[in-house]
């Protein structure tokens, strides 16, 4: 039976039994006991991270074949370990000639270029020439020599990625875009719309810890969605409860590799070509924009603490949770609102910010 068949039967049964609450309580269990046979969950792994799926739906498993597609064909374009994508394309042109690229491409590099200037440069898609010689796209990490720095850091200037009426040219040579900060968001915001092109109104979907709730959980509660314990994978700093929203959150202890007993993470500071140090083991965002949610949870930790606060006090759109290296839990006043902290052992402390 399909769900439109159930609620007209429930309806039905409703009017039939109008004053019964024993039957009205049974027809709503019947209705909640078909969502739960709706369910579909998927796991797979694309864009070099794990992606799971759960969808509320009737054809819920051919829909997540169809948004696992979708993301393979962004990924195809997109990533910069492909040597035939359209940015391996366009990377290699560096220099050389405009690229003309598809429509998902340029609006990713719009957007990167676009945002990336609203947050001072902290987010910047020309960033890959010194992600690479960290070796975070490599086989190999390693230390890069302050010289070997100092002649990157030239080539790694958004301004100097043109777009033009669809073509993209990279103006120096050894430039190179890298999407990493914003495709998973961007990709999240598409399978949303995707799902719920097809009629979905309840689902909960995370690509690599990039998270997108549809609607609400089939009994009508929020989505959950736990903060990270950036100090124990195993452990989690409390619930973000959303509804048609997306979570993401950025932090060194996602990707790192250790040299000489120093930690070194993938999320660089343009302005040093270092990995960002300022006090911050993660920053979490929650916004309608997935893709927005995702440079921005990526340029707040560039940022710091401070200077992520007075970001979002003057542009808003977003809010915001901070986990420091002292032990603090931080959250923006919206945040606050959808969040549920949950010291427990973990010696965490937490307190909200007011926009003021
Ligand atoms: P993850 O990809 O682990 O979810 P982020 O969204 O924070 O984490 O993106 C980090 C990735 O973005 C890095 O692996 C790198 O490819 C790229 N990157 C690193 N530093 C920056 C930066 N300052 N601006 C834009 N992209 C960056
Ligand atoms: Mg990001």
């Amino acid at each position: 039976m399909n769900l439109k068949k159930i609620l007209a039967l429930a309806l039905a049964a409703t009017v039939l039994f109008t004053g019964c609450e024993n039957r009205r309580e049974e027809t709503k269990q019947a209705l909640e006991n078909q969502k739960m046979e709706n369910r579909h969950e998927a796991t797979s792994f694309a864009m070099d991270t794990i992606m799971t799926f759960t969808v509320i739906h009737e054809d819920g498993d051919q829909i997540i074949i169809d948004a696992e597609q979708r993301i393979r064909e962004l990924e195809n374009l997109l990533s910069i370990t492909l040597e035939n994508s359209e940015v391996s394309r366009l990377n290699a042109a560096a220099g050389k000639e405009a690229i003309e690229v598809s429509k998902d491409t340029w609006i990713l590099l719009e957007a990167g270029k676009n945002l990336g200037a609203g947050t001072g440069g902290a987010f910047d898609i020309a960033i890959s020439p010194v992600v690479k010689a960290w070796g975070f796209t490599e086989a190999e990490h390693h230390v890069p020599t302050q010289a070997e720095l100092d002649a990157l850091l030239p080539l790694t200037n958004p301004d100097d990625v043109v777009l033009d009426k669809m073509t993209v040219y990279l103006e120096k040579e050894g430039m190179a875009v890298d999407l990493g900060g914003i495709a998973k968001g961007y990709a999240s915001d598409e399978v949303a719309s995707l799902l719920k092109g097809k009629g979905v109104e309840s689902a909960i979907v995370s690509l690599g810890g990039n998270v997108f709730g549809i609607g609400t959980k089939p009994n009508g509660e929020k989505w959950e969605v736990a903060l990270a314990n950036p100090l124990d994978a195993n452990d989690y700093c409390g619930l973000i409860s959303i509804e048609d929203k997306a979570v993401v959150t950025s932090g060194g202890y996602q990707r790192f590799f250790e040299e000489n007993g120093k930690k070194y993470h993938h999320i660089i500071d343009p302005a040093t070509g270092y990995p960002a140090e300022n006090g911050l083991l993660s920053v979490t965002i929650i916004s309608e924009s997935g893709m927005e949610a995702d440079v921005l949870s990526t340029a707040l930790f560039v940022m710091g603490l401070e200077d992520g606060l007075k970001y979002w006090q003057e542009n808003g759109g977003f809010e915001a949770i901070f986990v420091t290296e002292t032990g603090e839990v931080i959250a923006t006043e919206g945040a606050d609102a959808c969040f549920t902290f949950e010291g427990r052992d973990n010696d965490f402390t937490y307190r909200m910010v007011e926009r003021g």
